[in-house]
């Protein structure tokens, strides 16, 4: 046991640290609230990388609003701040009421202190649903709005009461950007769309099943030209991604041995990022 005086003196010595060696490993991205100088280079993987030279997305403009601002999570790669700002431009030519825009990366990318496993390289961006009008708030007023599933609770199936042409308006226009890879949605937000869409259905193979999604979806573009270092991921398949490829996302989980044979705990590795991204991090 540790005497009272030891745990005081071990406490004010704690605090004598600076941050910077407290928050090591993971949350070293995390700790850092601007960008580095330079130009806008993407470094590494969407889930392992980091950015230099991000740019701010504007907190407000035509057709969107950013919320959770204190976050400060609204970085990105030149081209995916471009995109935002023609999508709202979009949304706005649509008449639909302004989208809230969650998060792209932090001011140097790389890993979160929380949420997300990727967003790390200012090309991700988060849009939410929610199509309500909105009234202009101030940034500080968008914390914590209200934001609704397109999906009925327990994941049975898509709310009709919350479900709107609008939301698969938004995500054609998304998925139809150039620079646009692939959008991830929740598996009823997938199926809806394989089955209601008609006429050109050649966008739908951007938008790709995945966990959670429900109230936001997740648009990723491609790696930029300016970025020799950027990961790129391997193309979506053609086609409309209507397939076999969803059917098995609706398929019940294999059944369970009676006797769970326990297995060590693995401790989570922090993510390996490419060596420039250690300059990124030491960059002014
Ligand atoms: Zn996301």
């Amino acid at each position: 046991m540790m005497s009272r005086t030891v745990r005081v003196v071990l406490a004010a010595l704690l605090l004598l640290l600076p941050a910077g060696a407290l928050a090591q490993g993971d949350l070293t991205f995390a700790s850092l609230n601007t960008p580095s100088n330079g130009p806008g280079r993407v470094i590494g993987g969407y889930a392992g990388g980091c950015i230099s030279g991000a740019v701010p997305l504007p907190l407000e403009g035509a057709g969107y609003e950013v919320i959770r601002v204190s976050r400060n999570r609204y970085w990105g790669h030149v081209s995916t701040i471009r995109f935002v700002q023609e999508f709202g431009r979009q949304v706005r030519a649509s008449r639909l009421p302004n989208v809230y825009i969650g998060d792209l990366s932090q001011p140097r990318g790389g890993r979160m202190g929380f949420g997300h496993a990727s967003h790390q390289t200012g090309l991700d961006v988060d849009i939410w649903f929610e199509l309500s009008p909105k009234p202009r708030l101030p940034a500080e007023a968008r914390e914590e709005p209200v934001l609704r599933s397109l999906v009925l609770p327990h994941e049975v199936g898509i709310d009709p009461t919350v479900w709107q042409a609008g939301h698969a308006l938004l995500l054609r226009m998304a998925a139809e950007y150039p620079g646009v890879e692939r959008i991830f949605v929740n598996k009823w937000i997938k199926r809806h769309l394989c089955l209601t869409t008609r006429g050109d259905r050649s966008w739908l193979h951007k938008i790709v099943p995945w966990f959670g999604h429900d109230a936001h979806f997740h648009v990723r573009l491609a790696c930029p030209a300016d970025s020799p270092e950027c990961v790129r991921q391997t193309p979506v398949p053609g086609g409309d991604g209507c397939g076999k490829a969803l059917d098995d996302w609706f398929r019940p989980p294999p059944p369970q041995p009676d006797r769970v044979i326990p297995t060590p705990p693995v401790r989570p590795r922090p993510p390996r990022y490419p060596a420039a991204c250690q300059s990124v991090l030491n960059a002014p």
